[in-house]
Protein backbone atom coordinates (compact mmCIF):
# COMPACT_ATOMS: atom_id res chain seq x y z
CA UNK A 1 0.00 0.00 0.00
CA UNK A 2 1.80 3.27 -0.95
CA UNK A 3 1.95 5.82 2.00
CA UNK A 4 -0.44 8.49 3.23
CA UNK A 5 -3.67 6.29 2.77
CA UNK A 6 -6.71 8.77 4.30
CA UNK A 7 -9.58 7.20 5.88
CA UNK A 8 -12.82 9.01 6.75
CA UNK A 9 -14.96 7.62 9.44
CA UNK A 10 -18.34 8.44 9.47
CA UNK A 11 -19.78 8.03 13.17
CA UNK A 12 -17.59 8.16 16.57
CA UNK A 13 -19.12 5.70 18.79
CA UNK A 14 -17.35 2.68 20.22
CA UNK A 15 -16.92 1.08 16.44
CA UNK A 16 -15.90 4.30 14.98
CA UNK A 17 -13.61 5.34 17.27
CA UNK A 18 -12.38 1.96 17.93
CA UNK A 19 -11.86 2.02 14.29
CA UNK A 20 -9.84 5.30 13.92
CA UNK A 21 -7.45 3.61 16.71
CA UNK A 22 -6.99 0.80 14.31
CA UNK A 23 -6.60 2.51 10.99
CA UNK A 24 -4.12 4.39 12.21
CA UNK A 25 -1.91 1.91 13.97
CA UNK A 26 -2.06 0.48 10.33
CA UNK A 27 -0.80 3.29 9.12
CA UNK A 28 -3.43 5.16 7.98
CA UNK A 29 -4.38 8.96 8.29
CA UNK A 30 -7.83 9.34 9.32
CA UNK A 31 -10.33 11.62 10.07
CA UNK A 32 -13.68 10.89 11.68
CA UNK A 33 -16.94 13.17 11.77
CA UNK A 34 -19.22 12.60 14.50
CA UNK A 35 -22.38 14.69 14.53
CA UNK A 36 -22.80 15.31 18.14
CA UNK A 37 -21.44 18.31 19.74
CA UNK A 38 -18.57 16.26 21.90
CA UNK A 39 -17.93 12.24 21.94
CA UNK A 40 -20.34 11.10 24.84
CA UNK A 41 -21.98 7.94 25.62
CA UNK A 42 -24.93 8.25 26.21
CA UNK A 43 -26.28 4.30 26.89
CA UNK A 44 -25.50 3.90 30.54
CA UNK A 45 -22.63 0.85 30.60
CA UNK A 46 -21.49 -2.22 28.85
CA UNK A 47 -20.33 -5.73 29.07
CA UNK A 48 -16.95 -6.38 27.39
CA UNK A 49 -16.43 -10.29 26.92
CA UNK A 50 -12.99 -11.85 26.04
CA UNK A 51 -13.24 -11.04 22.69
CA UNK A 52 -13.66 -7.30 23.03
CA UNK A 53 -10.52 -7.16 25.10
CA UNK A 54 -8.32 -8.99 23.00
CA UNK A 55 -9.08 -6.87 20.24
CA UNK A 56 -8.79 -3.77 22.30
CA UNK A 57 -5.54 -5.18 22.93
CA UNK A 58 -4.39 -5.27 19.62
CA UNK A 59 -4.15 -1.60 19.08
CA UNK A 60 -2.94 -1.16 22.42
CA UNK A 61 -6.07 0.05 24.57
CA UNK A 62 -6.80 -2.76 26.19
CA UNK A 63 -5.01 -1.99 29.49
CA UNK A 64 -6.59 1.46 29.78
CA UNK A 65 -10.25 0.39 29.59
CA UNK A 66 -9.35 -2.59 32.11
CA UNK A 67 -7.86 0.26 34.53
CA UNK A 68 -11.87 1.54 33.85
CA UNK A 69 -13.76 -1.39 34.23
CA UNK A 70 -14.72 -4.07 36.99
CA UNK A 71 -14.31 -7.54 36.51
CA UNK A 72 -18.06 -9.37 36.29
CA UNK A 73 -16.91 -12.82 36.20
CA UNK A 74 -18.81 -14.10 39.19
CA UNK A 75 -21.92 -12.74 38.07
CA UNK A 76 -24.92 -15.76 38.39
CA UNK A 77 -27.95 -16.38 36.64
CA UNK A 78 -31.52 -16.92 38.55
CA UNK A 79 -34.84 -17.60 38.04
CA UNK A 80 -37.37 -15.75 39.42
CA UNK A 81 -37.86 -18.16 42.34
CA UNK A 82 -34.48 -17.43 43.10
CA UNK A 83 -32.85 -20.49 42.29
CA UNK A 84 -29.83 -20.88 39.99
CA UNK A 85 -30.22 -21.61 36.54
CA UNK A 86 -26.22 -22.28 35.73
CA UNK A 87 -24.03 -23.73 37.84
CA UNK A 88 -21.16 -22.32 36.48
CA UNK A 89 -20.53 -18.11 37.10
CA UNK A 90 -20.79 -16.20 33.80
CA UNK A 91 -16.82 -15.68 34.00
CA UNK A 92 -16.82 -19.36 33.31
CA UNK A 93 -19.09 -19.75 30.44
CA UNK A 94 -17.32 -16.68 28.68
CA UNK A 95 -13.69 -18.46 28.82
CA UNK A 96 -13.40 -17.63 32.69
CA UNK A 97 -10.99 -14.17 32.34
CA UNK A 98 -11.09 -10.42 31.45
CA UNK A 99 -14.63 -10.41 31.59
CA UNK A 100 -15.79 -6.57 32.54
CA UNK A 101 -18.39 -4.06 32.91
CA UNK A 102 -17.43 -0.71 32.18
CA UNK A 103 -19.17 2.66 31.83
CA UNK A 104 -19.99 3.96 28.39
CA UNK A 105 -18.47 7.41 28.97
CA UNK A 106 -15.47 5.81 30.19
CA UNK A 107 -15.23 3.53 27.38
CA UNK A 108 -15.46 6.30 24.77
CA UNK A 109 -12.94 8.49 26.90
CA UNK A 110 -10.30 5.75 27.01
CA UNK A 111 -11.13 5.37 22.86
CA UNK A 112 -11.01 9.29 22.17
CA UNK A 113 -7.37 9.60 24.44
CA UNK A 114 -5.83 7.04 21.99
CA UNK A 115 -7.08 9.68 18.90
CA UNK A 116 -5.08 12.75 18.07
CA UNK A 117 -7.16 15.83 18.79
CA UNK A 118 -7.04 16.98 15.02
CA UNK A 119 -8.59 13.85 13.76
CA UNK A 120 -11.39 14.44 15.50
CA UNK A 121 -14.38 16.38 13.97
CA UNK A 122 -17.35 16.94 16.64
CA UNK A 123 -20.44 18.59 15.70
CA UNK A 124 -20.08 17.75 11.84
CA UNK A 125 -23.31 15.73 10.31
CA UNK A 126 -22.83 13.77 6.90
CA UNK A 127 -25.38 14.04 4.57
CA UNK A 128 -24.08 11.60 1.77
CA UNK A 129 -20.99 9.24 0.80
CA UNK A 130 -19.64 7.83 -2.69
CA UNK A 131 -18.58 4.55 -3.73
CA UNK A 132 -15.50 6.27 -5.01
CA UNK A 133 -14.65 7.33 -0.99
CA UNK A 134 -16.65 11.16 -0.98
CA UNK A 135 -17.94 12.98 2.12
CA UNK A 136 -20.25 15.28 1.71
CA UNK A 137 -21.13 16.78 5.22
CA UNK A 138 -23.30 20.25 6.38
CA UNK A 139 -20.08 22.34 5.57
CA UNK A 140 -17.77 20.77 3.40
CA UNK A 141 -16.82 17.50 0.91
CA UNK A 142 -13.79 15.73 1.18
CA UNK A 143 -12.21 12.76 -0.81
CA UNK A 144 -10.81 9.19 0.55
CA UNK A 145 -9.02 6.11 -0.24
CA UNK A 146 -11.56 4.48 2.75
CA UNK A 147 -14.60 5.57 4.36
CA UNK A 148 -15.84 3.05 7.32
CA UNK A 149 -19.64 3.53 7.84
CA UNK A 150 -19.66 3.43 11.69
CA UNK A 151 -22.89 5.86 11.87
CA UNK A 152 -25.13 3.48 13.40
CA UNK A 153 -28.49 1.45 13.39
CA UNK A 154 -30.09 4.32 11.61
CA UNK A 155 -26.68 4.52 9.20
CA UNK A 156 -27.48 6.99 6.23
CA UNK A 157 -24.32 5.47 4.36
CA UNK A 158 -26.04 1.93 4.57
CA UNK A 159 -29.37 3.54 3.19
CA UNK A 160 -27.58 5.45 0.90
CA UNK A 161 -24.98 2.94 -0.67
CA UNK A 162 -27.18 -0.34 -0.03
CA UNK A 163 -30.78 0.61 -0.90
CA UNK A 164 -32.85 -2.28 -0.56
CA UNK A 165 -30.82 -3.76 1.74
CA UNK A 166 -29.76 -3.32 5.73
CA UNK A 167 -33.41 -3.35 6.45
CA UNK A 168 -34.38 -1.85 10.14
CA UNK A 169 -36.32 -4.81 11.82
CA UNK A 170 -38.84 -3.70 14.90
CA UNK A 171 -37.94 -6.30 17.97
CA UNK A 172 -40.95 -5.08 19.73
CA UNK A 173 -38.77 -5.46 22.59
CA UNK A 174 -38.14 -2.76 24.99
CA UNK A 175 -35.01 -2.48 27.17
CA UNK A 176 -34.53 0.42 30.08
CA UNK A 177 -31.27 0.67 31.41
CA UNK A 178 -29.93 3.31 34.01
CA UNK A 179 -26.70 3.76 36.49
CA UNK A 180 -27.03 4.14 40.08
CA UNK A 181 -24.87 6.04 42.39
CA UNK A 182 -23.78 2.71 44.90
CA UNK A 183 -22.19 -0.47 44.81
CA UNK A 184 -24.27 -3.47 43.83
CA UNK A 185 -26.50 -5.59 46.48
CA UNK A 186 -25.46 -8.78 47.55
CA UNK A 187 -26.34 -10.55 44.29
CA UNK A 188 -24.89 -9.69 40.94
CA UNK A 189 -25.77 -11.19 37.98
CA UNK A 190 -29.20 -11.62 35.79
CA UNK A 191 -32.74 -12.87 36.47
CA UNK A 192 -34.61 -14.62 33.41
CA UNK A 193 -37.87 -14.24 34.13
CA UNK A 194 -41.39 -14.86 32.29
CA UNK A 195 -41.64 -12.03 29.77
CA UNK A 196 -38.54 -9.91 31.22
CA UNK A 197 -35.08 -10.36 31.95
CA UNK A 198 -33.36 -7.95 34.30
CA UNK A 199 -29.62 -7.59 34.95
CA UNK A 200 -27.57 -5.92 37.94
CA UNK A 201 -23.64 -5.58 37.22
CA UNK A 202 -21.26 -3.24 39.48
CA UNK A 203 -19.05 -0.51 37.57
CA UNK A 204 -15.97 1.11 38.72
CA UNK A 205 -16.50 3.88 41.39
CA UNK A 206 -19.19 2.58 43.77
CA UNK A 207 -21.68 2.56 40.89
CA UNK A 208 -24.02 -0.05 39.52
CA UNK A 209 -25.51 -0.53 36.31
CA UNK A 210 -29.16 -2.05 36.15
CA UNK A 211 -31.11 -2.78 32.66
CA UNK A 212 -34.58 -4.81 31.85
CA UNK A 213 -35.34 -6.05 28.76
CA UNK A 214 -39.55 -7.31 28.07
CA UNK A 215 -41.15 -8.83 25.73
CA UNK A 216 -43.69 -7.05 22.91
CA UNK A 217 -46.52 -5.66 24.61
CA UNK A 218 -44.50 -5.02 28.02
CA UNK A 219 -44.20 -0.84 28.34
CA UNK A 220 -43.81 -0.35 31.43
CA UNK A 221 -41.06 -1.17 33.86
CA UNK A 222 -43.72 -2.02 36.30
CA UNK A 223 -43.46 -5.66 35.23
CA UNK A 224 -40.95 -5.93 37.05
CA UNK A 225 -41.89 -3.84 40.49
CA UNK A 226 -43.25 -7.40 41.70
CA UNK A 227 -39.78 -9.00 40.98
CA UNK A 228 -37.85 -11.24 43.94
CA UNK A 229 -35.45 -8.77 45.72
CA UNK A 230 -32.94 -6.94 44.84
CA UNK A 231 -35.04 -6.23 41.36
CA UNK A 232 -38.26 -5.11 43.03
CA UNK A 233 -36.30 -2.19 45.29
CA UNK A 234 -34.04 -0.79 42.29
CA UNK A 235 -37.30 -0.54 40.09
CA UNK A 236 -39.10 1.35 43.02
CA UNK A 237 -35.99 3.65 43.59
CA UNK A 238 -35.62 4.01 40.13
CA UNK A 239 -34.71 8.13 38.94
CA UNK A 240 -36.98 8.17 35.59
CA UNK A 241 -34.98 10.76 34.91
CA UNK A 242 -31.93 9.00 34.51
CA UNK A 243 -33.59 5.67 32.83
CA UNK A 244 -33.07 5.46 28.76
CA UNK A 245 -35.67 3.48 27.37
CA UNK A 246 -35.10 1.77 23.96
CA UNK A 247 -37.25 -0.27 21.63
CA UNK A 248 -34.17 -2.79 20.58
CA UNK A 249 -33.78 -3.23 16.54
CA UNK A 250 -31.96 -5.54 14.68
CA UNK A 251 -30.41 -5.18 10.85
CA UNK A 252 -30.67 -7.42 8.10
CA UNK A 253 -27.02 -7.67 7.42
CA UNK A 254 -26.47 -6.61 3.75
CA UNK A 255 -24.61 -9.58 1.58
CA UNK A 256 -21.55 -7.86 1.25
CA UNK A 257 -19.76 -5.15 3.89
CA UNK A 258 -17.99 -3.59 1.46
CA UNK A 259 -18.73 -1.37 -1.90
CA UNK A 260 -16.63 0.66 -3.42
CA UNK A 261 -14.22 1.99 -1.08
CA UNK A 262 -17.24 2.00 1.18
CA UNK A 263 -17.17 -0.04 4.81
CA UNK A 264 -20.04 -1.08 6.93
CA UNK A 265 -18.75 -2.14 11.00
CA UNK A 266 -20.49 -2.17 14.07
CA UNK A 267 -24.64 -1.51 14.33
CA UNK A 268 -24.72 -0.13 10.76
CA UNK A 269 -24.28 -3.60 9.44
CA UNK A 270 -25.64 -5.37 12.14
CA UNK A 271 -27.50 -4.64 14.98
CA UNK A 272 -28.89 -7.02 17.18
CA UNK A 273 -30.38 -7.84 20.24
CA UNK A 274 -28.15 -7.44 23.30
CA UNK A 275 -29.27 -10.85 25.12
CA UNK A 276 -25.75 -12.25 25.00
CA UNK A 277 -24.16 -8.59 25.29
CA UNK A 278 -22.01 -8.50 22.39
CA UNK A 279 -23.37 -5.88 19.89
CA UNK A 280 -20.49 -3.21 20.82
CA UNK A 281 -17.88 -6.24 21.00
CA UNK A 282 -18.85 -6.88 17.15
CA UNK A 283 -18.32 -3.39 16.77
CA UNK A 284 -15.00 -3.45 18.08
CA UNK A 285 -13.69 -6.91 16.83
CA UNK A 286 -15.10 -5.13 12.79
CA UNK A 287 -13.63 -1.82 13.17
CA UNK A 288 -9.91 -3.87 13.97
CA UNK A 289 -10.76 -6.62 11.30
CA UNK A 290 -11.19 -4.16 9.11
CA UNK A 291 -7.80 -2.30 9.68
CA UNK A 292 -6.17 -5.65 9.27
CA UNK A 293 -7.86 -5.85 5.84
CA UNK A 294 -7.95 -2.61 4.18
CA UNK A 295 -5.75 -3.30 1.43
CA UNK A 296 -7.99 -6.27 0.60
CA UNK A 297 -11.96 -4.98 1.06
CA UNK A 298 -13.44 -8.46 -0.31
CA UNK A 299 -11.23 -9.80 2.59
CA UNK A 300 -12.66 -7.87 5.20
CA UNK A 301 -16.57 -9.37 4.51
CA UNK A 302 -15.42 -13.15 4.17
CA UNK A 303 -13.52 -12.60 7.75
CA UNK A 304 -16.72 -10.63 9.05
CA UNK A 305 -20.32 -11.89 7.63
CA UNK A 306 -20.37 -15.57 9.02
CA UNK A 307 -19.28 -14.23 12.74
CA UNK A 308 -21.78 -12.01 12.85
CA UNK A 309 -25.01 -13.66 11.50
CA UNK A 310 -24.17 -16.28 13.88
CA UNK A 311 -24.05 -14.16 16.66
CA UNK A 312 -26.80 -12.36 15.47
CA UNK A 313 -28.98 -15.29 14.95
CA UNK A 314 -27.97 -16.83 18.56
CA UNK A 315 -28.85 -13.43 20.08
CA UNK A 316 -32.09 -13.47 18.58
CA UNK A 317 -32.97 -17.07 19.68
CA UNK A 318 -31.62 -16.31 23.12
CA UNK A 319 -34.71 -13.72 23.73
CA UNK A 320 -37.39 -16.96 24.30
CA UNK A 321 -35.02 -18.65 26.69
CA UNK A 322 -34.34 -15.54 28.85
CA UNK A 323 -37.98 -13.97 28.73
CA UNK A 324 -40.11 -17.02 27.58
CA UNK A 325 -44.15 -15.55 27.21
CA UNK A 326 -45.57 -17.92 30.15
CA UNK A 327 -45.25 -19.24 33.24
CA UNK A 328 -45.48 -22.96 31.80
CA UNK A 329 -42.60 -21.82 28.88
CA UNK A 330 -40.62 -20.33 31.79
CA UNK A 331 -40.66 -23.89 33.49
CA UNK A 332 -39.71 -25.64 30.98
CA UNK A 333 -36.74 -23.14 29.92
CA UNK A 334 -35.57 -23.88 33.60
CA UNK A 335 -35.22 -27.75 33.44
CA UNK A 336 -33.74 -27.00 30.14
CA UNK A 337 -31.28 -24.81 30.98
CA UNK A 338 -30.56 -26.69 34.21
CA UNK A 339 -29.82 -29.83 32.66
CA UNK A 340 -27.57 -28.59 29.89
CA UNK A 341 -24.38 -29.59 30.47
CA UNK A 342 -21.64 -26.70 31.42
CA UNK A 343 -19.51 -28.73 28.45
CA UNK A 344 -22.30 -27.65 25.99
CA UNK A 345 -22.89 -24.28 27.40
CA UNK A 346 -19.36 -23.56 27.62
CA UNK A 347 -18.80 -24.84 24.10
CA UNK A 348 -21.37 -22.43 22.51
CA UNK A 349 -20.00 -19.13 24.25
CA UNK A 350 -16.58 -20.34 24.39
CA UNK A 351 -16.42 -19.99 20.33
CA UNK A 352 -18.05 -16.61 20.76
CA UNK A 353 -15.75 -15.12 23.11
CA UNK A 354 -12.33 -16.85 22.02
CA UNK A 355 -12.56 -15.02 18.78
CA UNK A 356 -9.26 -13.39 18.43
CA UNK A 357 -7.85 -10.76 16.22
CA UNK A 358 -6.08 -11.08 13.24
CA UNK A 359 -2.48 -9.25 13.75
CA UNK A 360 -2.75 -5.86 12.01
CA UNK A 361 1.00 -5.29 9.78
CA UNK A 362 2.05 -1.96 11.34
CA UNK A 363 3.08 0.32 8.41
C1 LIG B 1 -30.12 -2.22 25.85
C2 LIG B 1 -28.79 -2.47 25.18
C3 LIG B 1 -27.77 -3.06 25.91
C4 LIG B 1 -26.54 -3.37 25.28
N1 LIG B 1 -25.56 -3.97 26.01
C5 LIG B 1 -24.40 -4.34 25.39
C6 LIG B 1 -23.36 -4.99 26.12
O1 LIG B 1 -23.46 -5.22 27.33
N2 LIG B 1 -22.22 -5.35 25.44
C7 LIG B 1 -22.07 -5.09 24.11
O2 LIG B 1 -21.02 -5.48 23.54
N3 LIG B 1 -23.03 -4.44 23.41
C8 LIG B 1 -24.18 -4.05 24.00
N4 LIG B 1 -25.15 -3.40 23.30
C9 LIG B 1 -24.93 -3.08 21.88
C10 LIG B 1 -24.09 -1.82 21.70
O3 LIG B 1 -24.66 -0.76 22.42
C11 LIG B 1 -24.01 -1.43 20.23
O4 LIG B 1 -23.81 -2.57 19.43
C12 LIG B 1 -22.84 -0.45 20.00
O5 LIG B 1 -23.00 0.71 20.78
C13 LIG B 1 -22.75 -0.08 18.52
O6 LIG B 1 -21.72 0.86 18.34
P1 LIG B 1 -21.56 1.63 16.94
O7 LIG B 1 -20.35 2.46 17.10
O8 LIG B 1 -21.65 0.65 15.83
O9 LIG B 1 -22.87 2.52 16.81
P2 LIG B 1 -23.39 3.74 17.70
O10 LIG B 1 -23.03 3.54 19.12
O11 LIG B 1 -24.83 3.91 17.37
O12 LIG B 1 -22.56 4.99 17.17
C14 LIG B 1 -22.89 5.63 15.97
C15 LIG B 1 -22.33 7.05 16.04
O13 LIG B 1 -22.48 7.66 14.75
C16 LIG B 1 -22.94 8.99 14.92
N5 LIG B 1 -23.65 9.35 13.68
C17 LIG B 1 -24.79 8.79 13.19
N6 LIG B 1 -25.11 9.33 12.02
C18 LIG B 1 -24.15 10.24 11.74
C19 LIG B 1 -23.93 11.13 10.64
N7 LIG B 1 -24.77 11.19 9.60
N8 LIG B 1 -22.85 11.94 10.66
C20 LIG B 1 -21.96 11.91 11.72
N9 LIG B 1 -22.14 11.08 12.79
C21 LIG B 1 -23.21 10.26 12.79
C22 LIG B 1 -23.85 8.91 16.15
O14 LIG B 1 -24.03 10.18 16.76
C23 LIG B 1 -23.07 7.93 17.03
O15 LIG B 1 -22.14 8.59 17.85
C24 LIG B 1 -26.37 -3.06 23.91
C25 LIG B 1 -27.41 -2.44 23.19
C26 LIG B 1 -28.61 -2.15 23.81
C27 LIG B 1 -29.72 -1.49 23.00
Amino acid sequence: MPEGQCAGIVGGGIGGLTAAIALRKAGWDVTVYERAPEFTEVGAAVVLFPNALAALDEIGVGEQVRSKSLPYSSGAIRNLRGQSLVTRRIGDLAGGRDLVTIHRADLIDALVRAIPAECLRTGVRVTSVGVDGGIVTDGDTARYDLVVAADGVHSVVRQQIWPGEGTVVHTGVSAWRWIIDGPPPDFVGQVWGIRGEFGILPLVGDRTYAFAGAQRGVDSLEHFADWPEPVSQLVVNADPARIIVNELLEIRTPKLLTRGKVALIGDAAHAMRPHLGLGAALAIEDAVTLAAYAHDLAGYTKARRRRVLTVQWISRHMSTVVMPESRPLAAVRDVAVRLTPDILALSVFGVINRWRPRPIETR
